[in-house]
């Protein structure tokens, strides 16, 4: 046999460092391209699809294995993306594989360990077993037994080597289902629209359809004609499949869409047919659209623009139009949210605009509809990929983009915008910017209260900077004061939620004037900690160093960090009292407490259990839209992005809770979080109030806040961390070493610490305990780095990964994690 001449250097997706090499079979090699993916063995027995970064003729020391098939006709990826990648890899330090794993649904990563499942349409509809092939047949009837099987599994059932290409097959026509694929909490469901083909507009064409279809189908002629017809009464073009089928024939529709006489497309979203009426952008009020035109300028100077505009000034409005003309251009656009969960509303905003050209994206949605976002953003063969609008949470900076023209970050201070676990920990606002800057494309930043570091870079010309100051339709913004929580009068409101005489007071008059009430808490959960009255013993987690959360819906104490949870305690463990307090204030508290307080009052409550629920979240947002509610209690979900007509007051509820946070952050997150809800009332018919109650009214946060001075925020801020040596003037490299055990933990952080020391010197701090030192059972220490801007980054990487490399060689230190974290948020 003639040794093989041709190579490949892949990506596996799996935590390695580097690329492998495997080489192509000469009957393959006609097949290959870098983007594509082929099945390799990795290890003794394990199969993974891997991509294909480079072909390559020079012969590894090691002869290499054989690639075993090539999955795919043609590439998935093209250079950009793999460029992209190799940038995250190298910022945020971590594998290129960690970076595809993130990057590739499920549906494209199959290996000898994804588990199969049968899918719930199979389910549902039972086909009878002739229409399946025996191969078929052997996997599904397994399946029906046992639920779940991994590829080796179905490997021995069908005796076949490599069942990948029979198991994407039947994924593909629906069969089966990768077992990562969770379902959509969110309930955004998909429609097949369908709509008459352009070509059949034309008069001469159609005049020779209709007497074709007239003398060989009558069902299909009448399903033509109704296209027809609804498109002259009420301009629709598109119809969904369902309201066709309501009176039509399936076969006689499957018919014409075979015939290309019907097209058809499947959107990422349920409508409703009274939407489907796709009108342009609103037209913009005099100050925004010199803040659009204003964009436009800087965009000439600067790819990223910051756009600071106050809550409600119409910023939405402003991203719809850059949308509109980035679509008209051909392109793509990407539309950033801090929280998909979050964009209910924003949602109905832009498909009344971008209708089938918008499609959701959120990691969370079921590998299928992920992997239909992928391919949507696919160009077809020789053609032009589609201009399409993308709108995602954190993740959709990952999927690859062929044409893109803009990116919109929207409340770009957001701290969802980190990626935590796992690797790759990347921010998705710069690696955006890093993206955009790969496709000549353009950035947005839109908040009201922008992160430090993004105005930093604004006013130092980096970024452009566009201010809006007004709102839309010259509504104020609302009037903000604080109660002093330490004054005795305060407390006759009800101590027990927290609700202090003045809010009290305020939220009545709101209701009697029948207007809606937001109170902001940022405890989930009942009570945050239960105490003994007598020895004031705290139950703990037995994994996590934290305090157990009373809820009172299930009636247990919960660890937020790990779910950990336990009943009640009857006594206490340490003394054996039994009076034990639930002590501090939950959402959950103040929502039943308020009930009490205000019997009159409809309230629900907004949070992370609440929306457990598969349409919780959309429910619980309408019923309040709809004046169903009158005081939503909630966490920083009600924060963000939300926009209802009839809010008057918002109260925050314990304002000491979000400036007391230990970190060089603090004071920038509570403007941000105070500035933001607080902006929630007073939009549109109602001029709005805020209350904060805190006992430390006298704190530089509450001036800024109430004076909605952020530039005096900005620059307090930026001096303490020129100062103490913080971001924008240092740069943040985090290095979390975790070990079950503790005395492990201990040798193995110290012998780390010293090695970047040796090399870094007084730029180093610690290792030191983090402020829970114990998750899951496991041990954590911290190692900050803390790099001047004019180090090279590089050298630095260069030098810290050779460091991790030996740490992670030493034989005894195999059960000592490390994660590391750069700009940590
Ligand atoms: P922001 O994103 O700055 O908080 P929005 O874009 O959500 O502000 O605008 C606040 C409200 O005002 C929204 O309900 C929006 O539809 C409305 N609005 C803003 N500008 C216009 C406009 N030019 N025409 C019609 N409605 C507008
Ligand atoms: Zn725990």
């Amino acid at each position: 046999m003639q040794s093989p001449s041709v190579f490949v250097d892949v990506i596996l997706p799996l935590q390695v460092q580097n690329n492998f090499t495997y080489s192509v079979p000469a009957e393959m090699e006609k097949n290959v391209r870098p983007g594509m993916r082929v099945l390799v063995q990795f290890g003794k027995s394990k199969f993974y699809s891997a991509l294909i970064r480079r072909i390559h003729q020079n012969p590894p020391i090691h002869p290499p294995k054989g690639i075993e098939e090539v999955l795919d006709e043609k590439p998935l990826l093209d250079e950009i993306h793999f460029l992209f990648w190799e940038w995250i890899s190298y910022y945020y330090m971590c594998t290129i594989g960690e970076v595809m794993s993130a990057a590739l649904p499920a549906g494209l990563k199959m290996s000898s360990e994804t588990k199969i499942l049968l899918s719930p349409r199979f389910l549902e509809e039972n086909p009878n077993p002739e229409k399946l092939t025996d191969q078929e047949f052997l996997i599904c009837d397994a399946l029906k037994k046992r639920k779940t099987l991994d590829v080796k599994e179905a490997a021995i059932i069908l005796s076949l080597k490599n069942p990948q290409n029979l198991l994407r097959q039947m994924l593909r026509s629906n069969i089966i289902n990768f077992q990562e694929e969770v379902r959509d909490k969110y309930g955004a469901k998909k429609v097949t629209m369908i709509k008459l083909n352009e070509e059949f507009e034309k008069e001469e064409k159609l005049n020779k359809l209709l007497p074709e279809l007239e003398k060989k189908s009558f069902p299909q002629l009448e399903i033509v004609l109704h296209f027809i017809r609804e498109q002259k009464d009420s301009k629709n073009k598109w119809l969904s499949r369902n309201s066709i089928l309501k009176n039509f024939k399936a076969h006689a529709l499957e018919a014409l869409i075979q015939k290309n006489v019907l097209t058809k497309e499947i959107w990422g979203f349920s409508i409703a047919e009274n939407e489907l009426k796709i009108e342009p952008p609103y037209s913009l009020q005099g100050f925004q659209s010199k803040a659009l035109a204003d964009i436009k300028e800087k965009f000439t100077e600067n790819d990223v623009c910051l756009l600071h505009g106050i809550t409600g000034s119409g910023k939405t409005e402003i991203y719809c139009h850059l949308i509109a003309e980035t679509l008209n251009a051909g392109k793509q656009v990407l539309y950033l949210v801090p929280e998909i969960a979050l964009t209910t509303q924003l949602l109905g905003r832009l498909k009344k605009h971008f209708g089938p050209s918008l499609s959701v994206f959120h990691s969370r949605f079921s590998g299928r509809e992920r992997l239909e976002t992928w391919q949507s953003l696919n160009k077809p063969e020789g053609g032009e990929s589609k201009a399409r609008v993308i709108l995602g949470a954190r993740s959709a900076v990952l999927l690859p983009f062929r044409n893109l023209g803009l990116i919109v970050v929207d409340e770009e201070h957001d701290s969802s915008y980190k990626q935590h676990d796992p690797a790759p920990r990347y921010h998705a606002r710069d690696a955006a910017i890093y993206m955009a800057s790969l496709h000549n494309a353009k950035v947005v930043l839109g908040t009201a209260t922008p992160c430090i570091e993004s105005y930093f870079n604004a006013t130092n010309g980096k970024y452009g900077l566009v201010n809006l100051n007004e709102r839309f339709q010259s509504v104020s913004l609302p009037e903000i004061k604080i109660i002093d929580l330490r004054n005795p009068e305060e407390a006759i409101g009800s101590a027990n939620c927290g609700i202090s005489a003045s809010l009290k007071i305020a939220v009545e008059e709101s209701l009697k004037r029948k207007e809606q009430v937001i109170l902001f808490q940022n405890r989930r959960g009942f009570a945050p900690y239960t105490e003994c009255s007598r020895c004031s013993f705290v139950p703990q987690c037995i994994q996590c160093d934290v305090s157990l959360i009373y809820h009172k819906t299930n009636g247990k104490l919960t660890c937020h960090y790990c779910g950990y949870s336990i009943l009640p305690l009857k006594n206490c463990p340490a003394c054996g009292n039994i009076h034990l307090l639930h002590k501090g204030l939950g959402t959950q508290k103040i929502e039943e407490e308020l009930s009490l307080l205000i019997p009159e009052a409809k309230v629900k409550r907004l949070d992370s259990d609440a929306v457990r629920g598969k349409y919780a979240f959309s429910q619980i947002i309408e019923s309040f839209d709809a004046g169903e509610t009158d005081i939503l209690v909630g966490t920083q979900m009600v924060t963000k992005g939300l926009d209802f007509d009839q809010v008057g007051l918002v109260g925050v509820v314990q304002a000491d809770a979000i400036i007391r946070q230990p970190d060089f952050r603090s004071a920038e997150r509570a403007f941000q979080i105070i500035t933001q809800v607080a902006g929630r009332a007073g939009r549109k018919n109602v001029k709005g109030l805020a209350l904060i109650q805190t006992s430390q009214p006298e704190n530089k946060i509450f001036d800024w806040v109430c004076r909605n001075d952020y530039s005096g925020m900005y620059e307090a801020v930026l001096n303490e961390r020129r100062e103490f040596g913080y971001p924008p003037f240092l740069r943040l490299i985090h290095i979390l070493v975790i070990s079950m055990q503790y005395e492990l933990l201990q040798e193995g952080a110290t012998f780390l610490a010293e090695k970047i020391k040796l090399r870094f010197g007084n730029l180093v701090l610690g290792p030191a305990f983090p402020h829970i030192p114990r998750v899951r059972g496991e041990y954590r220490k911290q190692i900050l780095l803390k790099i001047p801007r004019e180090f090279s980054a590089q050298k630095i990487r260069f030098e810290l990964l050779a460091i991790f490399e030996e740490f992670r060689a030493e034989k005894i230190y195999v059960r000592v994690k490390l994660k590391i974290d750069v700009d940590p948020n």
